[in-house]
């Protein structure tokens, strides 16, 4: 049984060799896939179905490519839009806090804008730039 294993594992390697075989987008790409097919167990339409299909077999077709420096470079697109998508995230993550725990004012003197923290009940907030004093609820 352990034999036999190895000798598929031998077959397999063999064929492999010359071959792209996996990366990060093979593995995006999988997720993609495994999602397109459990949203279908719900909604049942054919084009997720044939959606997920299409991307298995891109997806193979990619694993099994001889052409090492083209999926090289689509690896290399897909981590940088990641990079760029995650970065993206952040800066919506970090506004997001910002809106929760702070209220930003406009100083009726200058329009500097001032940021509050919120919950604070009606306080008194002194313009760092005009120096002019007014009060708002946080
Ligand atoms: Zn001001």
């Amino acid at each position: 049984m352990k034999q036999h294993w190895n000798e598929w594992k031998r077959r397999w390697q063999q064929f492999m060799i010359g071959r792209y075989g996996v990366d990060q987008f093979a593995r995006f790409l999988n997720v993609c896939i495994i999602l397109l097919l459990a949203v279908n167990l719900f909604l049942r339409t054919h084009i997720l179905y044939w959606m997920a299909v299409v991307l298995l077999v891109y997806s193979y077709y990619r694993m099994f490519s001889k052409h090492i420096s083209a999926r090289f470079q689509e690896n290399e697109w897909y981590l940088r839009l990641r990079f760029r998508m995650e970065e993206k995230a952040k800066r919506w993550d970090y506004q997001i806090r910002q809106m929760i725990k702070y209220h930003i004012y406009r100083c009726p003197g200058c329009g500097q804008k001032i940021r509050i923290p919120r919950g604070k009940g009606r306080i008194s907030i002194h313009c760092p730039k005009c120096h002019k004093d007014f009060t708002k609820r946080s």
